[in-house]
């Protein structure tokens, strides 16, 4: 059975694993996720498990692998347009929390004892073409 799927993704939370879903089946690529369930019920437990696996048919998965690098998220604004950099004006800016490890996740327990909090939980965006960090007023 093991040669028979193939892992190619992993997410933390099921509604991104479903939008990939999504997309590669309407590429015809059947498509089959492994422990959403268990973390819709519980998304605590995604990283203690490894989060929700994407598998393919080994057969198909470089095809898959292949849809999945061209797949791009860039984060939009609230009137749906593409947020650009303020830097270069790429469209390439994604956006980030600064929560983003154990260390992080530590300054953000000390900013939340301190009252400094907000300094620390801003989601910031990167743009991918010249690493410049920002955040949008
Ligand atoms: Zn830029």
């Amino acid at each position: 059975m093991s040669t028979t799927f193939k892992t190619i993704a992993k997410f933390q939370y099921s509604t991104e694993a479903q939008i990939i879903k999504g997309r590669l089946e309407s590429e015809g690529i059947p498509v089959f996720l492994s422990d959403n369930f268990t973390i819709d019920t519980d998304p605590l437990v995604s990283n203690a498990i490894g989060g929700v696996k994407l598998k393919v048919y080994v057969k198909d998965a470089l095809k898959a692998q292949h849809i999945l690098t061209t797949i791009e998220k860039y984060s939009l604004d609230d009137a749906g347009n593409a947020i650009t950099c303020i830097k270069c004006n790429s469209k390439h800016v994604q956006l980030f929390s600064t929560i983003t490890d154990f260390k992080s996740f530590f300054s953000f327990l000390v900013g939340f004892l301190s009252g400094t909090l907000p300094f620390y939980t801003k989601d910031k965006y990167r743009c991918k073409d010249c690493n410049t960090e920002f955040d949008i007023k």
